[in-house]
């Protein structure tokens, strides 16, 4: 089986490019960051002081966390409900980066993460990929653009869906949290030492596929 582990900041793109370049080359994608976004959205909808690491780690016996393709599309399963759509709100995403810190809360969700690995050829995307979850995966690479530029193409992303946004709103929540990601003692955000890393701060979003997709080609040949 081939891994290939792609990591980086939030908004670096890494979804975007990584479904695609998984379609070209038959392999299952995982966004992994929508596990810890469906542990954040549970923790919100029980009114869980997030902050409260024991009430989360004891909310974990209530969860029960799976994914589903629909159509190659990922779907995450929250106790028997769809909430991949329910999981994308900014409070969610802030609520997700608190709780990820908790070792526990990584923990539960590693099984889950590796059992895929195991069976398919898979495109993970994430924080820690590369260092905890695939170590051995035969690709690692580091995604990541400014934190203004991942700001703006957030930006663009919400307008273009109608949705009214904030850029200086959405830079500082990006910028809080890189911090939070690279700085927690658990699986912080960090490129593993054997990744390649590429900035797409000055890539088109065609430009960035097609070198993810060139690099996963030749490594994993
Ligand atoms: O990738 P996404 O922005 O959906 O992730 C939401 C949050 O989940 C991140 O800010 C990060 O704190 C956490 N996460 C993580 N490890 C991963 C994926 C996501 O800690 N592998």
């Amino acid at each position: 089986m081939i891994s290939v582990a792609i990591d980086g900041p939030a908004g670096a793109g890494k979804s975007s490019i990584a479904k695609l370049a998984a379609a070209e080359l038959g392999y299952i994608y995982i966004d992994t960051g929508a596990l810890y976004r469906s542990i954040g959205l549970f923790c919100i909808n029980q009114s869980l002081d997030i902050h409260d690491k024991n009430a989360v780690v004891s909310a974990l016996d209530k969860m029960e966390i799976n994914i589903i393709f629909n159509d190659q599309e990922q779907r995450v399963i929250l106790n028997d409900k769809d909430v991949s759509d329910e999981i994308r709100t900014e409070e969610v995403s802030r609520t997700a980066s608190v709780v990820s810190a908790i070792p526990e809360v990584r923990a539960f969700l590693l099984s889950l993460q590796r059992g895929f690995a195991e069976k398919n050829n898979v495109i993970m995307d994430g924080r820690d990929i590369g260092t905890v979850v695939l170590p051995q995966a035969q690709v690692k690479i580091f995604l990541t653009a400014s934190p203004e530029e991942r700001a703006a193409r957030r930006t663009k992303q919400l307008e273009e869906k109608g949705i009214t946004a904030d850029y200086n709103q959405i830079l500082k929540d990006i910028i809080e949290r890189d911090y939070n990601d690279s700085h927690r003692e658990t699986a912080p955000l960090k490129p593993a030492s054997d990744s390649v890393i590429v900035d797409t701060t000055n890539l088109s979003f065609e430009q960035s596929v097609a070198q993810i997709t060139e690099l996963i080609k030749e490594s994993a040949e």
